[in-house]
């Protein structure tokens, strides 16, 4: 039997019209004042400025202001820093992101370090991810918050499952384990160096691969009846270019329970996460309980 295929673009559609309803609330509740969110681009790397156009365009979308910051290529540490810091303190700006990678003379780390965890969207610096391993509230990275969305979307039952996750990036393998943990899965990290990668798999009852290899996890290598999800991004040299997935998806679908497809599964989850993160943040910062943890 076939996979029920999991639409990340309708659900995070879904996730955009219920941002949009609450921005409209939070405006009605502070005297129009409304959820920004700042973003700093430094350089001209194309794909980097299309992300940040595209992030600014779904603010509005949800009625949120956008605030866009770019800056030259060989715009100096100190005016980067002093950007950042004066962001922290603009009771306008909800969320800060600093678009990654940033040009050899600056360090993405150092500067998204230096966004107030209270207004770090990307949930991506050392204080969030500290938040985060400790268990403790936060704003959680968006991707992996957007897979634990699917994953309730989906039904898939966490408490005491067993769930791999292929990838142990900060940007998505860690947080994406601890998110697990803390919805009680049993949680197995892989990485290049796992031996026996396939035999680790197929134990899982949810699979979620990120590693950046096309059509790397195949169907033998799926336990029949789990849930994959596949957060790989590969862009094939073919003629038009494809984009595919790190899981073979023609051949897993007929093995998985559930399966997201590349594109139209995790993709659009990750800016839906970012507008949901700056609302939360927008909340915080009025002393208001965030309804999302
Ligand atoms: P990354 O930083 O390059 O990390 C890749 C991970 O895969 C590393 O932990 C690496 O292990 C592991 N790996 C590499 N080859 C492997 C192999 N043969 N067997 C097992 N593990 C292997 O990548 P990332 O940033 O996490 O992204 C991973 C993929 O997800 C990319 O395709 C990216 O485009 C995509 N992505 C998509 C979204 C989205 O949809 N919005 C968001 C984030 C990422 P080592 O640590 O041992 O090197």
């Amino acid at each position: 039997m076939s996979a029920q295929i999991i639409d990340g673009k309708a659900i995070g559609a879904a996730v955009r019209a219920e941002v949009a309803t609450e921005v409209e609330r939070f405006a009605w509740e502070h005297d129009g004042a409304r959820p920004g969110l700042a973003t700093v681009l430094i350089g001209d790397d194309p794909a980097s400025a299309v992300y940040v156009k595209g992030k600014q365009k779904a603010c509005k979308e949800v009625g949120m202001e956008g605030f866009s910051f770019p800056l030259a290529a060989d715009t100096p540490r100190e005016e980067a820093v002093a950007l950042i810091e004066r962001l922290n303190d603009d009771p306008a700006v909800s969320g800060i992101l600093c678009q990654l990678p940033v040009p050899d003379h600056l360090d993405g780390a150092e500067l998204t370090g230096l966004i107030h965890a209270s207004k770090d969207v990307d949930g991506l610096s050392a204080i969030s991810a500290g938040l985060l391993a400790l268990g403790r509230p936060g704003l959680r990275p968006c991707t992996p918050s957007g897979v634990m969305h699917l994953l309730g979307e989906a039904q898939t039952e966490l408490e005491g499952a067993e769930a791999v996750v292929v990838g142990r990036s900060n940007l998505f393998g860690k947080p994406m384990a601890q998110l697990l943990l803390g919805a009680n899965a049993t949680v197995t990290m892989c990485h290049s160096r796992t031996r026996e990668l396939p035999n680790v798999c197929r134990r899982a009852d949810v699979l979620i691969a990120a590693v950046g290899r096309a059509r790397m996890v195949k169907a033998d290598w799926v336990k029949p009846g789990a849930t994959v999800i596949d957060v790989g991004m590969n862009r094939l040299d073919s003629t038009p270019p494809k984009l595919v997935g790190d899981v073979d998806f023609e051949a897993v679908k007929d093995v998985a329970r559930a399966i997201t497809p590349v594109p139209g599964g995790v993709g659009p989850m990750t800016i839906a996460f970012l507008l949901r993160n700056t609302l939360q943040a927008a909340w915080l910062a009025r002393g208001a309980r965030a309804e999302v943890s």
